[in-house]
């Protein structure tokens, strides 16, 4: 996979309870998201689908959630706003994964409740240190 960047200092032990929920339904995505976050001691979760990724945030009340917007049975947006109806969901941080030229769908992530996003193919340094920003 070629990234063997040592990541010392900003998601440390610390981060060993924290719980991140991973809704990708491209399994390559999932797998090197999985390992990076792993390598840096985050618990990961994962979904194939917007449904799924419902379905488990609400089960298992991850930390985070990053959201890939374009997915099957209901898509990141959409998956978004059921989330943030639910009151226990309402806090959540949701980070959402848009490709390069997906554009449009930044300004209706956030209007659906994401707290940020992130463009594909993800910088993991960068996903990191969002993270470290996101949960001190
Ligand atoms: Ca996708």
């Amino acid at each position: 996979m070629g990234r063997e960047t040592a990541q010392t200092g900003s998601a440390g032990q610390d981060a060993a309870a924290q719980t991140v929920l991973v809704v990708e339904d491209f399994e390559d995505t999932r797998y090197l998201m999985r390992l990076e976050l792993e390598k840096r001691g985050y618990r990961v979760i994962e979904a194939v689908d917007g449904a799924e990724g419902v379905a488990k945030a609400l089960a298992e009340r991850p930390d985070i959630i990053l959201m890939d917007i374009g997915l099957p049975v209901l898509d990141g947006i959409a998956a978004t706003r059921e989330l943030r109806q639910r009151e226990e969901m309402r806090e959540t941080l949701i980070v959402a994964l848009t490709a390069h030229h997906e554009t449009e769908y930044r300004a209706n992530a956030l209007s659906a409740g994401c707290d940020a996003y992130l463009t594909k193919p993800v910088d993991f340094d960068w996903l990191i240190d969002l993270l470290s920003r996101l949960l001190p």
